[in-house]
């Protein structure tokens, strides 16, 4: 049966059992008029009044509707039942004997507040003044006696849906003070209408206010940031809050203890008024030093934070004379051949491994390692006296980093090239200070045995010339600058000449003769040797044609290829042309690759190798032992011949290791059914011991220098000998 809460008030007393203090089961056979709000759990509604038929009767409606109920005669045992087990709600009558409801309305609020405990007082009809003291004592609410059952019911509904609504934005509210204090990031909240800003401990902490209760106001936190990025903060800002971006994100630096800055990431969202004025913005800060200044694989300072440390001992030496600081530039030799040749992998490792062997050997005190980029890395080293402190250091490292190193379990042995520079801070720069030791440490890598220079105006004067060299060669051609020479390649069996390999020469104008060293990687950078290779490819085939009419011989002629004009497309055509033009058998040419550049895009390599050899042309691989191949590629290769590295030759007289490397190269050109060029041969010795390795060809100064090609078609007819060196 559905009661009809309209017509029920507590002039019509029902029949229902009391229970005083105590709580009981609503009665199961009554059904509730409508469900306004129900929680999981049923709700305990605690009923004070002296009167026991308000009790009964209220009892009685309130367990209809699904409510458990507590009843109490006066304040006083209601104060003992809520201080054993808080009810739900409180309905209590104001005058009672013993203690009245306003004074046990009071302590009952001295024990809950009113979103833990809703107390809703029955006062007289419409008394005024009793309504104003109740809710001055802390009520919830009220209701006028006589009480109506669908009043009463809609009251203490709204209140649960009041304490659900609070009690939901009390989580609401911990959930976000537990998310600012577990997150690492500030917090900021900017009322745009007030200028009120509110500022999480951690936003202040992070950019080292001390006092938590510091309130800037409008934009003054703005001062807070490195003067160099106010203006680009106030221009996002401004860009976002105008509505031109969706949202407000900026990096900036902040000023620390130290005289130095933190990377800060700080973004927001402004909350707009209906008609788009924005009227508060709100966000993050979040501090990204780590990211910005460290290097991500080695986890060293990166370029920017060594830069930042180069520039604050600048100033710092600028007041302390008596004491200077240097600068090592440092670079790995042939990095780029270990990246290629063993995969980026090995070459991450290895330089992980490098990093970690250079910072073991400093005093952290004194000195920053950083990775500048690449395969290279930079020491600052603070407080020396004289130039000589540097160079010891540098000395130290050189003879630290020469123990092998095990990469991915494999050995290898680093060599790295020093450059030094010692600063006097009067008239340095940054950027000038990490240059000169860039332009050392190139000084270091070509002409020093062991791998250390210190930087010299003069050495500036070189690099100049070397920017010069560039742009001269590419006049070079034009100019009738480049020329062709030749250095007979002999067969061992007969001692005859086999063939020529073409190598080529630069008269420079002032400068005089230029090797190839010097000027092909220059050509490789700029892409200037593709158009060289190319006329180098033309001159080699039309001599080796003209040789071979002349004396009716089939001598071969081999020319160099480099990593650029393999990597083009237009190698074969080149190839093509050049041997349509001379009318040169494609037999008798011979492409010359170095060990590295075949194993750089080895898949590739075979493509291009494998076309080669369908128009006939052979193919060798030069400097063999220098790079690292893999076997299993060179297998794949169509390659006839094996160059060994002139490294290997020159020590072969005294070096036992030496000897045992040439003789499984040779084992290693056995299986895989290549002939063998020994190169650079010096001496009578070196001979002897490739000859007993029954090596095929040779290649040195021992039997000729590289000549003219005049002199070189004289050795074909005549003979080799020594000609004329080129
Ligand atoms: P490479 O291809 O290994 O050439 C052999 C180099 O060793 C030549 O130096 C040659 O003069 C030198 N050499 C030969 N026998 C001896 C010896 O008994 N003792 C010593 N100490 N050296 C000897 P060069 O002409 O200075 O060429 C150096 C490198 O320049 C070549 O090494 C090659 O990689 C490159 N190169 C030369 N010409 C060209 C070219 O036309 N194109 C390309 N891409 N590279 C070239
Ligand atoms: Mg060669
Ligand atoms: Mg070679």
């Amino acid at each position: 049966m559905i009661p009809d809460r309209s017509q029920t008030d507590l002039t019509a007393p029902q029949q229902v059992p009391i229970y005083s203090g105590d709580l009981f089961d609503p009665d199961t056979s009554a059904q509730p008029s409508a469900v306004f709000f129900r929680a999981e759990s049923q709700r305990t509604i605690l009923i004070v009044d002296d009167e026991r038929v308000t009790r009964e009767l209220l009892s009685h409606q309130l367990q209809v509707e699904n409510f458990k109920v507590v009843t109490a005669v006066d304040g006083s045992q209601a104060i003992n039942i809520v201080n054993q087990s808080k009810p739900d709600l409180v309905l209590m009558d104001i005058g009672m004997p013993i203690l009245d409801g306003y004074t046990a309305l009071r302590m009952m609020r001295q024990l809950y507040d009113g979103s833990e405990l809703p107390i809703i007082m029955m006062t007289s009809n419409s008394v005024e003044d009793q309504i104003a003291k109740c809710f001055d004592n802390g009520a919830s609410d009220y209701l006028a006696k006589p009480i109506q059952r669908p009043t009463m019911i809609a009251r203490i509904e709204a209140q649960f849906k009041l304490g659900s609504a609070l009690s939901a934005l009390r989580e609401s509210e911990q959930r976000y003070v537990l998310a600012s204090q577990g997150t690492r990031d500030g917090i900021w909240d900017w009322n745009l209408n007030t200028g009120e800003i509110y500022l999480s401990p951690r936003w202040l902490a992070m950019v080292g206010v001390d006092d938590p209760n510091w309130k800037p106001h409008g934009t003054s936190w703005i001062d807070l940031v490195f003067h160099e990025d106010r203006e680009r903060v106030r221009s996002d800002l401004e860009a976002h809050l105008s509505g031109n971006t969706d949202h407000f994100e900026t990096e900036l630096r902040m000023p620390d203890q130290d005289g130095g800055f933190r990377w800060m990431l700080c973004r927001a969202v402004a909350v707009r008024d209906p008609l788009g004025i924005p009227t508060r913005i709100a966000g993050s800060l979040t501090d990204i030093t780590e990211g910005k200044v460290a290097d991500a694989l080695t986890r060293l300072p990166n370029r920017v934070l060594f830069s930042d440390r180069v520039e604050r001992c600048v100033e710092h030496y600028k007041r302390n004379a008596s004491r200077r600081f240097a600068v090592l530039y440092i670079d790995v030799n042939d990095f780029k051949l270990i990246n290629d040749s063993l995969g980026h992998d090995v070459g991450d490792e290895f330089l992980i491994q490098i990093s970690e062997r250079l910072n073991s050997g400093l005093r952290k005190s004194e000195a920053v390692l950083a990775r500048l980029g690449g395969d290279e890395f930079g020491i600052l080293i603070e407080g020396i006296t004289h130039v000589e402190d540097a160079v010891h250091i540098a000395e130290r490292i050189q003879e630290r980093i020469k123990a092998p190193l095990q990469v991915c379990r494999r050995e290898i042995l680093a060599r790295i090239s020093i450059g030094v520079v010692c600063v006097n801070p009067n008239n340095a720069s940054v950027d000038k200070i990490i240059r000169e030791a860039d332009t050392a440490m190139y000084h270091a890598k070509k002409y020093t045995d062991n791998g250390i220079s210190v930087f010299e105006n003069r050495m500036q004067a070189e690099s100049a010339a070397k920017l010069e060299m560039a742009s001269e060669l590419k006049d070079a051609i034009r100019r009738d600058e480049l020329s062709l020479c030749f250095q007979p390649i002999i067969r061992t069996n007969d001692m005859s000449i086999a063939g020529f390999e073409s190598l080529i020469r630069w008269q420079h104008p002032i400068l005089g003769k230029v090797p190839p060293s010097e000027f092909i990687p220059i050509a490789e950078s700029n892409g200037m040797i593709i158009e060289i290779g190319n006329w180098v490819l033309r001159q080699s085939c039309l001599q080796a044609a003209r040789w071979n009419r002349i004396s009716k011989n089939d001598v071969i002629v081999s020319v160099n290829v480099s990593v650029r004009q393999f990597s083009g497309e237009d190698l074969l055509d080149q190839v093509a042309d050049a041997l349509t033009e001379s009318e040169l058998r494609p037999d008798q040419l011979k492409l010359e690759v170095t060990e590295s550049l075949l194993m750089e895009k080895p898949e590739e390599m075979i493509e291009v190798l494998n076309q080669l050899k369908a128009i006939g042309v052979t193919t060798g691989i030069d400097d063999f032992g220098t790079g690292y191949s893999s076997l299993a590629y060179l297998h794949q290769m169509p390659l006839k011949v094996l160059k060994i590295d002139r490294s290997f030759v020159s020590n072969l007289a005294d070096s036992k290791k030496h000897q045992a490397i040439v003789r499984s190269i040779i084992a290693l050109a056995r299986s895989l059914e290549l002939k063998v060029i020994a190169e650079g041969i010096e001496s009578e010795s070196q001979a002897a011991y490739l000859q007993g390795l029954q090596c095929e060809y040779f290649q040195g100064f021992l039997y000729s220098h590289p000549v003219e090609a005049d002199n070189a078609l004289e050795m074909i007819e005549n003979g080799w000998r020594e000609g004329t060196q080129v």
